[in-house]
């Protein structure tokens, strides 16, 4: 396929790098400079656009995304394909379907889950919002980006499962940290209250796939320092995108809100900038109840 490429940063470059290795044609277009084997660099996103089968942007937010689209979208040919894996709000994301699926094109939200690792392997998870048609055509490039792409319904559907998904991920570590902490001030040896919680009622994929004591689990980013990983300024955007949704729809959402609420100040006051999120624990270590 002959395929644009908009937003080359740490997700898109090495997503488009799998893309040329499969054998794709690929034209990007970045704002800051990029290169990349075997990627041919365009001016302007829109010269990126013209002509292509299908554009992909990866791009830090859905006002960005929505300046794109904009000059894009007149460009690009009827019957071709705009798939946004960018993390945007769900109103974004229906914005700019609509306005490419008025223009004749097959629009799909696909946000993406498994971070730079993921991308790099061509190992990340797609979760998909658009017609039947649009996830048709993009569903062969998610084979070679990832190793799973779910159709979860109409536009905005990618994304709303992207941050509902977050916002649990954002909670159960929070959790998990926090009952740690409180498990060292028990007495209790963290490899035992590993052992028990991740055969338990209490284990989930923070506890047993990312396990926030070092040391401690499968590797992961505590055994690095806590060097990210998934940092912790990413959850706050994803656990704010959730907020946004919550609040658009009247979605009663208490402890989502508690987790955005921990993690801004965790990023802003309290030195968890560029930390893995998992990096929690640590706080809570450090903390008594009147902290
Ligand atoms: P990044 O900041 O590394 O990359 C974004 C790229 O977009 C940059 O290269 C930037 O120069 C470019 N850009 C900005 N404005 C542009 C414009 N107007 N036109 C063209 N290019 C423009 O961010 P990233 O980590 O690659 O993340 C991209 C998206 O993927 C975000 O929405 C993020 O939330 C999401 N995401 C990231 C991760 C992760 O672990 N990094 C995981 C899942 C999802």
């Amino acid at each position: 396929m002959k395929i644009g490429f908009i937003g080359l940063g740490n997700m898109g470059a090495p997503m488009a790098a799998n893309l040329i290795a499969a054998g794709h044609a690929v034209t990007g277009f970045d704002v800051a400079p990029i290169a990349l084997d075997g990627l041919t660099m365009a001016a302007t996103a829109g010269d990126a656009a013209m002509g292509q089968d299908v554009v992909i942007t990866m791009l830090p937010d859905g006002l960005i995304l929505r300046d794109v689209a904009a000059e894009i979208i007149p460009v690009m040919a009827a019957g071709a394909g705009f798939i946004d894996c960018s993390t945007v709000d769900v109103d974004s994301a229906r914005a700019v379907a609509d306005a490419a699926h008025n223009a004749g094109l097959l629009a799909v939200d696909a946000p993406v889950s498994g971070g730079i690792g993921g991308a790099s392997a061509g190992t990340l998870t797609f979760m998909a919002g658009g017609s039947e048609a649009g996830f048709a055509l993009a569903a062969p490039l998610f084979d070679i980006m990832g190793q799973k792409a779910v159709h979860c319904g109409a536009s905005g559907a990618g994304q709303a499962a992207k941050i509902c998904n977050n916002m649990i991920l954002g909670i159960t570590m929070i959790g998990t940290c926090e009952a740690f902490a409180l498990a060292d001030k028990l007495g209790l040896d963290r490899q035992k209250m590993f052992d028990v919680v991740s055969t338990s009622s209490g284990y989930s994929w923070s506890m047993n796939a990312y396990c926030p004591a070092p040391g401690i689990g499968p590797a992961s980013p505590a055994d690095k320092n806590y060097a990210p990983g998934f940092a912790a300024e990413l959850m706050v955007k994803d656990l704010n995108l959730s907020q946004d949704a919550a609040r658009s729809v009247d979605a009663d959402t208490p402890l989502g809100a508690a987790a955005a609420e921990l993690y801004r100040r965790f990023v802003e006051d309290e030195d968890g900038l560029g930390k893995d999120f998992s990096a929690m624990l640590p706080r809570f270590e450090k903390r008594g109840r009147g902290a």
